[in-house]
């Protein structure tokens, strides 16, 4: 359970097409979908039509167990925009199952964060919007 307020943009659910509903639709059931190709199996994210690695159009997804590590990371101070309380981080996040997502870091400041550290996937919940993927170190519940 998070017990820090996510700082960042305000989230909201933009417009999605057919084929991106799939992931909006697994964060409403708290699941992080990861688009799989269904001819080489290859991973990608975010949604792409085509797969990058083989170009077949069919595809599925599996839900990613919210194991990684963090590749790198970012701590934003600026621009101030209304809305928004600073810092907050974003990480790209390497997941065990092979992809790479960006999602927002516990905690906002990135104090305690190392590159290549184990992270582990926490939902946050701000009750006036979707419910979004957020990664912690791992030991690092908040
Ligand atoms: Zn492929």
């Amino acid at each position: 359970m998070i017990t820090e307020s996510l700082h960042g943009p305000r989230r909201v659910r933009p417009a999605t097409t057919d084929d991106a509903s799939f992931w909006w639709d697994g964060l409403e059931r708290r699941e992080l979908r990861i688009q799989r190709c269904g001819a080489c199996a290859r991973l990608r994210h975010p949604f792409q039509v085509r797969c990058p690695g083989c170009g077949d159009l069919g595809w599925d997804w599996l839900v990613a167990s919210g194991s990684g590590s963090l590749h790198s990371f970012v701590v934003y101070h600026e621009p101030i925009l209304s809305e928004t309380l600073y810092p907050y981080t974003v990480g790209l996040v390497d997941l065990a199952e092979g992809t790479r997502v960006i999602a927002p870091m516990l905690p906002n400041d990135g104090s305690g964060l190392e590159v290549g550290a184990p992270v582990r996937l926490v939902w946050y919940d701000d009750h006036d919007g979707p419910v979004w993927p957020v990664f912690v170190p791992t030991g690092g519940a908040r």
